[in-house]
Parts: C-alpha cells; structure tokens; sequence
C-alpha cells in the first residue's frame, strides 16, 4: 500500500478493510526504512504502539480515529519532547498540549513523531536544525536536496508517505514552499483561524499554523479539525468553521482569479512562468475571468518581513535564559555571565543573526527608521491586498522561484535563501490564507507548486480553486 489518501483510508477503516493496527504498522515499517532521510526528531515505536493499543480500548466514534499524522516540533505535546529544532530545548518535556495537538488527538489521530524543521522555523530548507538536515525524499542518489523549510521535515514526512497528513507552521512561507519543493499540497490558513497556543513562538504577528497533505480533499478535512477559537490566544478568531470538505465545489464558473503582475520578476526559471501560464489557462478553461491585477507594495514585501520577523523573534527569545526551562550553559561564574554563554551556546548562527537584527531594528534611533517603516509598509500591502480581492474572488501566483535546490546550496548566503520567500511572504504579511498545490515539473523532473491566495477566512474559495486545478491535472 503506497500513497492513499486520508480520505480513502478513512473509508478502509470504517468498512473494516484495514484495522487501525494493520495501518499504522504498515507506516511504521516505512518510517523505520526512510530513516536516512532525518524526518524526525523525536521517533518512538513504542510510543506509537501504546497509542494504538490506547485507540483499540476506546469504542467511540472519532472522526481521525488511528489516522496516522506527524507533527512538526514546534507545536508542544505532552507525550514527546519539544525541541524547535534547537539544542536551548533540547530536553524540554512540556507539561501541555497545544491547541491544534490536543484537538488532533480528541479526534483519535495517532501522533507517529514530531518532524525536523529549522532551528525555531527560522530558514527556507531545514537544514539550521540543531538535529542536522532533513533530506527531500525526491532526491536522486549522491545528489541531496533540500526539502524546503522551515516545516520541511513534515512536508517530506507526507511526501516518503510516512503519515497521511502533518502539521506545519508559517510565518512567511514555511507551509507552502517545502510543500512545492516535496511535491505534496500545504495550507496556511487565514492568521487567527487556528490557535497558536502550544505552539513556540518565532514572530507572533505571522505565525500560523496549518496542514500537509497528500491531497486538497484531505487537507479540507484536517483543516476543518485543527481550526477553532481559543481564548488563551487573543488573536484567535471567532468565527464560524465550516465543513470545507462537504463544501468543496470545483465549479468554477463564474469567478474571477487575479494574475497579480508584480510577481513576475527577472530572473525567475522559464518553467516557473510556463507553469504558471498553464494555470491560469486551465482556468480560463473552467470558465473563471482571468484579471490582471497590481499590488504595488510586493517589492517591499521581502525586505518588510525581514525587520518584523526578526524584531518579534528577538523579543519572543528572550525567554530563553537558562532560568525557567531548556539548556543551561555550566560555564558560569555570574548571573550575566550564565544568560550570555547560554544563549551564546544555545542557539545556532541563523537564529543569533535574527536575534541581533530584531534587536537593532527595535533599538531606541533606530526603531522609526526601521520597524515603525516595516509596519507601516506592511499596512501597505495589505491594503493593496483588500483592493486587488474588490476585483477577484482568488489569486494565483507560483508558489517559490525554483524547485528544490542541493543540500548545501544556498548554505553561506543568508540573502539568497531568503529570497525563496519572494512569493510566500507577501499574503504572510497580510495575514491572508494560501495553499500551495503540485503543479507541473521543472526540466529534472522535480515538482513546482502553484499558490492560491484568497480573503481572509475564505478558506473554502482557496480549497475550491486547489481542487479545481487538482482535478483538472491530474
Ligand atoms: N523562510 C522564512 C524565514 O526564514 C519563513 C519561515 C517560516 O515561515 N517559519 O523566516
């Protein structure tokens, strides 16, 4: 059994066809032979079985009953560690749940083990982890590539088909673009529609999380399960969630899509454009008005995110002392002296360059220039945003400029890896929904990814327009 969907394994359980055991065995065989590919940090057999065993006891209905579902290691859980990938939280156990964790398990999912990603989900290829990089399963032999990051060990987690669905976070991109680089779909929902609660913090104003799939059905029915308002998270919205899977329509008849103009940009690959060429007569086909539009503000986009994010990392990682939980540094004669080696220690170089960025950018002198500025053009965009979506129902762009590139490649270039987020950040800094689906190869046979963006909250328009174009790829 290679690759079913949720869907068509939720069948198989409720008609008895498979039990709950037979299933997760049959992942964790697979787990156990992709070892090589460094997917988890935290892997437990025994965890696993106990789980099962737990699931066979319980005679209620459960909509995910022993549905198999990797997380990434930056939502808390009770049952394993929590690492952000970072050796400051190496030996953390946390004592809670996270809000999306708590309401994967209350629907009876099987947690199979907590996915690789970069160190605190700062990078675009996991490969700052404290745990070493996460290999994309579509590698060839002798020739790595990188998964995407930061969720890039869920995104492989989906694509070497070791669960049937993952959880990931995305503060500028880190759902959807390892999404495109695996070839599997990845949705980051509206900010605010799932509680961050639980979740470790990178830039609070951004982070989101959201799903990995093999496929849009499943990633409608799982989203519909993490979603919700809580009020330990005060950005969390209420609103009402709707079944998006009974929901989903592929008709398309009748809407409007918005080609924004500002995302093409020089530079980018042939196939990337071509593909999103083919997109968009895909759904001109289905009848859907194609829209030339103009958000102005997109060049802004990459240069804005990188003051924001870093300046509310610097402030959400002050935490991390060596006081309340995580690495200490035993090299201390002083109080000062036992913050400073411990964070000198603790935390990797992509994590400290964020850290002294956001501290800079948020310092007295320098804090109108830059930070005050960053939030002002972020209002911008996402004006530009509201004014593109009075003219269109969604939006399509590529998802990342290139296909998975080498292990190492972008390695010593911080600039470079974060121009990978040249697509992706924008809608982040609008706290808009976006998916990223499989779409179209690159000339290696790799997979290229489509984004559709849409209004806030209007997850089910995004999931249509996905499926719409799923359906008429495959
Ligand atoms: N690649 C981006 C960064 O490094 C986005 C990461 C994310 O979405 N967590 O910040």
């Amino acid at each position: 059994m290679s690759k079913s969907s949720l869907k068509e394994t939720l069948k198989d359980l409720d008609t008895k066809k498979i039990s709950i055991r037979e299933l997760n065995q049959d992942y964790l065989k697979r787990i156990k032979e992709k070892d090589n590919l460094n997917v988890f940090i935290h892997f437990s057999e025994e965890n696993v079985l106990k789980q099962i065993d737990n699931l066979e006891k319980d005679n209620t209905i459960k909509k995910l009953k022993g549905i198999p579902i990797a997380i990434k290691d930056l939502f808390c859980t009770k049952s394993m560690p929590t690492t952000a990938a970072s050796k400051i939280l190496e030996n953390f156990n946390p004592t809670y749940e996270s809000f999306v964790t708590q309401k994967l398990l209350d629907e009876g999912s099987i947690f199979v083990g907590k996915t690789n990603l970069d160190e605190f989900a700062m990078g675009s290829a996991t490969n700052t982890s404290f745990f070493g990089n996460t290999i994309n399963p579509l590698s060839k032999e002798n020739e790595p590539l990188a998964p995407g990051g930061s969720s890039g060990g869920s995104a492989a987690a989906v694509a070497a088909d070791l669960c049937l669905g993952a959880t990931g976070t995305d503060t500028g991109g880190s759902i959807r673009q390892p999404a495109s680089f695996c070839g599997v779909v990845g949705i980051k929902p509206t900010y605010g529609l799932c509680s961050r609660w639980g979740i470790a913090a990178f830039a609070s104003s951004l982070d989101q999380a959201g799903i990995f799939s093999h496929n849009v059905e499943d990633s409608s029915i799982l989203l519909q399960s993490i979603a919700g308002f809580d009020q330990r998270d005060s950005t969390s919205a209420k609103v009402d969630i709707p079944n998006y899977f009974e929901n989903l329509d592929d008709d398309l008849n009748g809407k409007t899509v918005g080609i924004p103009k500002e995302y093409s940009i020089d530079g980018t690959p042939m196939e990337i454009s071509q593909i999103w060429e083919d997109a968009i007569k895909v759904l001109e086909k289905k009848g859907v008005k194609i829209k030339n539009i103009s958000l102005p503000h997109t060049k802004y986009a990459l240069p804005t995110y990188y003051i924001i994010a870093p300046a509310e990392a610097s402030s959400n990682l002050a935490r991390y002392d060596g006081v309340k939980y995580g690495f200490r540094s035993d090299e201390i004669d002083s109080l000062d002296e036992m913050y400073e080696n411990t964070r000198a220690q603790g935390f990797g170089r992509e994590v400290k360059r964020r850290i002294l960025i956001g501290t800079y950018v948020l310092s007295a002198g320098y804090y109108d220039a830059y930070y005050l500025k960053a939030q002002k053009v972020r209002k911008l965009i996402a004006d530009d945003f509201n004014k593109a979506f009075k003219e269109c129902d969604f939006i399509v762009t590529p998802t990342a400029p290139s296909a998975a590139f080498p292990l190492n490649e972008k390695q010593n270039d911080p600039i470079k890896m974060y121009l990978n987020d040249v697509f992706t950040v924008p809608a982040s800094l609008a706290g808009l929904p976006g998916i990223s689906i499989p779409f179209g190869k690159d000339k290696n046979n790799l997979p290229l990814g489509i984004q559709i963006l849409g209004k806030h909250f209007d997850e089910q328009q995004v999931f249509n327009a996905a499926v719409s174009l799923e359906r008429s790829y495959e």
